[in-house]
């Protein structure tokens, strides 16, 4: 048997509209300027903005691309602990470090509700 998380059901709810919700605003926020991968549900690509032809717009139009695969980046990753999130809440491991096997302090977990792995184990290993 997985090891389960004793976080109760109001908490974990209550986590679980929060990262909802987050979802939402990441996926609204990616569809401004990405097209979904038909062949992956998770990967977005940034759409190429089509400003103008003359040499400097043709400039804008690479630097806001850079720009939006940066975003694009970003709110991908974010989307991805979200989801992650929302699945181990799903399977009953919420709450668990995946390093170390320890549970997370809810304090934390409900500040940074996508968290997947302790204070001890964040700072060991994000360095
Ligand atoms: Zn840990």
């Amino acid at each position: 048997m997985a090891v389960q998380s004793n976080l109760d059901k109001e908490f974990l709810k209550k986590i679980e509209d929060q990262l909802l919700e987050e979802k939402a605003r990441l996926e609204k926020e990616l569809s401004q300027f990405t097209k979904k991968n038909p062949h992956n549900a998770s990967d977005y690509d940034a759409n190429f903005p089509t400003i103008g032809d003359t040499e400097d717009e043709n400039a804008a139009e690479v630097a806001t691309y850079s720009d939006n695969l940066t975003l694009e980046r970003t709110l991908e990753s974010s989307l991805r602990d979200v989801n992650g999130a929302l699945k181990r809440i799903e399977e009953g491991t919420y709450g668990i470090c995946k390093y170390c096997g320890k549970v997370i302090d809810p304090n934390r977990l409900e500040a940074r509700p996508a968290s997947s792995a302790c204070m001890e184990c964040k700072s060991k290993f994000s360095k």
